[in-house]
């Protein structure tokens, strides 16, 4: 007798572990690791599990339940995306489940997927030139068949070096303008053949792919060191000043691992982006390029699952461009991994878990693969700067604009003298007014940069600009409208509200923020004959509406383009040479540790915009502060001057990258007994942790919906392995889960929560 078959399986609900299942005899021999199965879960209910692992060893457990069917007839998950989710599931504290619902698309079904069917044509056998002279000859008296197959040759490109490609019978039809029925008399005659073949769901235009751009000596001479410096490590950094041609490095990188036959992944952190640079990609790389976002519908989402499983027939995706999800595709031969704007925070995930960081995961994804990581930026965060400065990635620089294209001047416009002498029209200073006054004389275009952020509200003297400081971090306070006081987002210090200036004794504070709705309709007052359009969360709700505008700006069809940090990153404009940035005084308060930072990179990234082609381009930066440090940095674009200071700040207060940071989050309807069971966890945490405890604390936003919300933050040491604290950490947690009454209690781990 055989002995019984177990599989470990991983159920897509947000409990931890795998649970163990007894393979009933009748399916032992079709199941597989990553086959969808169902199992029944809890008291009666049957989900869709993943089989992790499959063995002979008994649990001790009583009451083993069986598998109930399989799903699949092929794995739908292979062995290194299961070891991509386990990684995540440790390293994020979260359930594998969780991890599993993230990375599979809802849709996903390996055998009920039908690819869409086409009829296309072919020749039921080659003819060669006699032979096709003969033929065409023959029907000399049949003058609409003659036509057909004459448009069939031109569009099939029969004869020529490319050979035969495959042409649909309704484009072989509009093509020669001709019926059904002379086509069929074609087929009857044994001349040409009907064929049915899955069609790409996904508009699958067919660009003729044009060979890689010739590098520039600077680019050339970086991309060698990029390929040097991957002969002994596994990630190089290349910090390269915007419209350097990073875009055109990696696609030279791209292009050599294609032709061994690898796959390559390419992250972006934004869906706006993906518009451009797919178009940049396909142009070289044809139709094995696929673009993985969050606006794809599910059918399009198997469809790309499959392609990069290359498991459908109609063509196989080697190269993919995709947001953060994309880690989870099901790659099977990865050579490179393209992590673009590594600095971007849009790479974390932050609700609901798994809480992953996607440039992280992706340096994990590749190490699976035995592949390379490449991160490219023009501000590095300062984790991976620090990273390469000390040797753990390779680092490589470039420094020169292609086509020696100066850096954009950058014009500081005062904001707080402008309102004293009455010279601001709204929100505008006259300097952005000039700038923007002469920009539309000359038919060149402008971007205004309005950082979502700036609805966060703080506090400043109207007087002298002094904003209210922590008095323990390096962060500015933030206001609470709910509690009227000011809190710091780190420690949780609060205070009151000051009734005057620390710095010039005015009384009378005021809150600030605004939004690009209303510079919208301003900037109409002001230039009533301009074309505006805004870009934003608002306006980009349809699915088309990113590629909409980012056209219509292209194609010059508008002067001003009003936008959030969606337009601040990586797009190529040839005709933009004036950017604007409202209020550089809201990035610089945001209530971060590392907001020093992300001002720096984000005034970086969105004058990096201007002036890419042939001209300097402008920067007019409208600040209340222009003394400010970051500022003066900026107008220098002096990326390691921003770098030193930083790494300085975070030694000092313990920051990451010195640090490791593991946030708790802990939610409760009732506000009594959130504080109750907070103050039970934080105690119970500073026994382990001593002083790296900081909270339990009220973060920005107190209070979602129902739930009231409180904050633990801990800081780990760096130079312990982080398993053993978080097993701590995961081991407290579970303490208070059994403290009586605390079953209404929600606890969530955010790890690296920044
Ligand atoms: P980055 O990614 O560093 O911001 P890009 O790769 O977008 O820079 O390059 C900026 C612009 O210069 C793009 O329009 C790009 O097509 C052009 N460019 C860069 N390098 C080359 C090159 N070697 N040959 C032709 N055009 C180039
Ligand atoms: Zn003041
Ligand atoms: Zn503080």
């Amino acid at each position: 007798m055989t002995k019984a078959l177990y599989a470990d399986i991983i159920v897509p609900l947000a409990v931890r572990g795998r649970f163990t299942y007894l393979v009933p005899v009748d399916i032992i021999d079709r199941v597989k690791t990553g086959m969808r199965v169902i199992v029944p879960f809890g008291s009666n209910r049957l989900y869709n599990g993943i089989v992790c692992a499959l063995h002979e060893q008994k649990p001790t457990f009583r009451n083993i339940r069986s598998i109930k069917d399989i799903i699949d007839n092929i794995p739908s998950v292979n062995e290194l995306q299961l070891r991509l989710w386990s990684w995540i599931s440790e390293y994020y504290m979260c359930g594998i489940g969780e991890v599993m619902k993230a990375a599979l698309p809802s849709g996903i079904s390996m055998n009920r997927y039908k690819p869409k069917q086409e009829g296309f044509i072919k020749f039921t056998k080659y003819f060669n030139e006699e032979e096709l002279n003969r033929t065409l000859d023959a029907l000399k008296k049949a003058p609409r068949q003659q036509e057909l197959l004459l448009t069939y040759l031109g569009l099939s490109g029969y004869g020529t070096v490319d050979g035969e490609k495959p042409v649909s019978k309704s484009s072989l039809l509009s093509g020669s303008h001709s019926a059904p029925n002379t086509l069929d008399a074609l087929i009857s005659k044994g001349i040409l053949s009907l064929y049915s073949q899955p069609v790409s769901m996904i508009s699958s235009v067919t660009y003729a792919t044009e060979p890689v751009k010739r590098l520039s000596d600077a680019q050339a001479v970086a991309c060698l060191s990029i390929i040097n410096q991957l002969k002994v490590k596994d990630i190089v950094l290349l910090h390269g000043i915007t419209s350097s041609g990073k875009t055109e490095i990696y696609i030279h990188l791209i292009d050599e691992q294609l032709k061994q036959g690898k796959q390559v992944l390419y992250l972006l952190p934004e869906i706006a982006l993906t518009t451009q640079i797919i178009e940049r990609l396909k142009r070289h790389f044809g139709n094995s390029t696929g673009v993985y976002h969050s606006r794809l519908s599910d059918h399009e989402r198997v469809e790309i699952w499959r392609k990069v499983a290359g498991n459908d027939p109609s063509g196989r995706y080697r190269l993919i461009l995709g947001v953060r999800s994309s880690l989870f595709l099901p790659f099977s031969n990865l050579g490179l991994v393209i992590v673009d704007e590594e600095h971007d925070g849009s790479y974390k995930q932050h609700d609901p878990a798994p809480r992953y960081h996607a440039r992280d995961s992706a340096i994990m994804l590749a190490a699976l693969h035995n592949a390379k990581t490449i991160l490219g930026s023009a501000s590095p965060s300062v984790e991976s700067y620090n990273n390469a400065v000390t040797g753990k990635y390779g680092l490589t620089e470039l420094m020169e604009r292609f086509g020696f294209i100066k850096l954009p001047e950058i014009i500081l416009a005062n904001t707080r003298e402008a309102y004293k002498r009455k010279m601001m029209v709204s929100h505008f200073t006259p300097e952005l007014l000039h700038a923007m006054d002469d920009a539309l004389g000359k038919e060149e275009q402008i971007i205004l940069f309005q950082n979502r952020r700036g609805f966060s509200p703080y506090i400043e003297c109207p007087e002298c600009g002094w904003i209210p400081v922590c008095i323990q971090c390096a962060v500015n306070l933030t206001y609470h409208r709910s509690i009227n006081r000011m809190v710091c987002h780190y420690c949780g210090y609060t205070a009151g509200i000051p009734s005057k200036c620390d710095s010039c004794n005015n009384t009378g504070m005021v809150t600030r923020g605004f939004g690009t709705e209303k510079i919208e309709d301003e900037i109409k007052i002001v230039f009533p004959s301009a074309r505006i359009a805004r870009m934003d969360q608002d306006t980009t709700r349809s699915r088309n509406s990113f590629n909409r505008i980012i056209k219509a700006f292209e194609e010059r069809r508008i002067d001003i383009l009003i936008g959030t940090q969606m337009i601040s990153k990586g797009l190529d404009f040839e005709n933009l040479t004036v950017v604007g940035v409202l209020n550089a005084d809201n990035l610089l308060h945001y209530p971060d540790f590392r907001s020093h930072e992300r001002s720096f990179q984000m005034l970086e990234q969105v004058s990096g915009r201007a002036g890419r082609r042939s001209k300097q381009g402008r920067v007019v930066i409208q600040t209340s502060d222009p003394d400010n440090r970051i500022i003066r940095l900026v107008l220098r674009h002096d990326y390691k001057g921003l770098f030193r200071m930083q790494a300085e700040e975070r030694k000092a207060f313990n920051y990451p990258p010195f640090s490791r940071m593991v946030r708790i989050n802990i939610k409760h309807k009732d506000k009594i007994l959130l504080n109750q069971y907070s103050e039970i966890l934080g105690r119970d945490l500073k026994e382990l942790f001593g002083k790296r405890v900081l909270g339990p604390e009220s973060p920005v936003i107190s209070q979602v919906q129902l739930w009231y919300i409180k904050t633990i933050l801990i800081k780990i040491e760096r130079e312990k392995p982080p398993a053993k604290a978080k097993q701590l950490i995961n081991e407290a947690i579970e303490r208070t889960e059994r403290e009586k009454g605390a079953s209404s209690l929600r606890i969530a781990v955010d790890v690296d929560p920044y």
